[in-house]
């Protein structure tokens, strides 16, 4: 007997039509002898309408009691769900993350799956039953609830896969696989049969969306044999796995983030220690930064420049404020119109000329690049938020578009 992991997203469950539909797909895994334990999202923009909410009530709301909010979407799912298996006369029973133990670490809104306490969960199955759990949430240390980071229940999935050494983890979602990028932005794009781990993880790291990036992280740490497919046409998906067949053009794909902002710290000291001081405060605010820019300005001063989550940008000008008599700088400015396009492919390694390609595509239709920033199998650079999904099209037609 098989055990399945089937991860269903917020649009596979926004409502009763959808939540029936999923229940098929669930019930026809059960009956073909599999174990199955799945995970789900809250139903279509719910999130988005409890963030809505909680704006409402007080906009500078606790991390904490965000989570407590936002938990109860997945909730709500989870039972509907398993009322639409009831009726189907199978046996089900759904759970939250503090029920079947999904130990968290870390910080409020954007915690880590430590642990997960197998009893609960394997008891239900052994009883076999349908397992539905709750994903984007876990209980932590003191046991409060807390939720993954946007896009997180694919996470709960991975974790769930590796814990019970799942044959198979499942993400249905609304597109019918991984594309080399958004098909929502770039009608032409292709699908891909199969990617990496590592070009999966840059590209969901570089704000494609299809995957959050730690179910990526976790299903390569422990092997987890995952796919991306449709939940409304049942059709081959993408594999997502260790080593993919190379296509001939080097990258797997183009991703935009427009999540970011950048803030330049301006008119710094030309001495050791500043860049430790600015980063070193950030890092303890739990602060992600991602590119950093050092530019000499003018003679004995310098700016610093760095991308963060735009979301962190009101914490970090108040720490960088708070301390700038220790950091000595004249002045911050922030810009929040900004948009990160990257390629991802690792093509790119063997095949020299790759960047100059963008590089070119991006001249070619005038789009203007502020900063640049590489790892060994991805080019990402920074633009006007304004020029992104031009930006997007040009890349991904130069490397994908018209060839043979
Ligand atoms: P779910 O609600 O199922 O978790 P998401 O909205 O989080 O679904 O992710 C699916 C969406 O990701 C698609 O609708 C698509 O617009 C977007 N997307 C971004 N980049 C890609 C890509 N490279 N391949 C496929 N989909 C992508
Ligand atoms: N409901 C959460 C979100 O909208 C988690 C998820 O969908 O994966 O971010
Ligand atoms: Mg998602």
């Amino acid at each position: 007997m098989k055990l399945i992991v089937q991860k269903f997203g917020g649009s596979s469950v926004r409502d009763a039509e959808r939540i029936r539909n999923v229940a098929g797909i669930i019930a026809d895994t059960y009956r073909a002898g599999n174990q199955v334990l799945v995970v789900l999202s809250a139903q279509g923009d719910t999130t988005d309408d409890l963030i809505d909410k909680a704006k409402e009530i007080n906009p500078h709301a606790s991390k904490r009691e965000m989570d407590m909010l936002l938990s109860t979407g997945e909730q709500i799912s989870i039972a509907l769900c398993a009322m639409a298996l009831e009726g189907m006369g199978l046996p089900v029973v759904s759970l939250t993350g503090w029920q079947v133990g999904i130990r968290t670490t870390g910080a409020y809104s954007d915690s880590r799956i430590n642990k997960i306490a197998p009893d609960r969960i394997q008891r239900e199955l052994d009883k076999n039953k349908i397992v539905l759990v709750a994903g984007f949430q876990g209980v932590n240390r003191v046991g409060d609830v807390t939720t993954l980071g946007r896009g997180g229940s694919d996470t709960s999935a991975v974790a769930l896969a590796a814990a019970f050494h799942a044959d198979l983890c499942q993400i249905f979602t609304d597109v019918d696989g991984v594309y080399t990028t958004d098909p929502r932005i770039v009608p032409g794009a292709l699908k891909l049969p199969e990617i990496t781990y590592d070009e999966m993880l840059e590209l969901a790291s570089q704000g494609a969306q299809v995957l959050h990036n730690r179910s990526v992280e976790l299903a390569k740490k422990y092997h987890v044999n995952m796919e991306v497919v449709s939940s409304l046409e049942r059709k081959p998906g993408t594999k997502v796995k260790e080593v993919a067949k190379m296509e001939k053009t080097n990258i797997a794909g183009v991703a935009k983030d427009t999540s970011i902002a950048r803030i330049a710290v301006v008119g710094v000291e030309h001495s050791p220690g500043v860049a430790f001081r600015v980063f070193d405060l950030l890092g303890r605010a739990n602060i992600n930064v991602d590119a950093i820019i050092q530019s000499i300005g003018r003679e004995s001063s310098k700016d610093i420049s760095f991308t963060l989550p735009k979301a962190d940008v009101e914490e970090a000008v108040k720490v960088l404020e708070e301390n700038k008599e220790s950091i000595r700088f004249d002045h911050l400015t922030v810009e929040d119109k900004i948009a990160k396009v990257s390629i991802v492919g690792a093509g790119m390694m063997t095949t020299p000329g790759v960047a100059a390609k963008m590089f070119e595509a991006l001249y070619d239709a005038n789009i203007n690049i502020q900063m640049i920033n590489t790892s060994e199998i991805r080019v990402s650079v920074l633009i006007d938020e304004g020029d992104a999904v031009n930006a997007v099209r040009a890349v991904h037609d130069k490397f994908f578009g018209g060839e043979d």
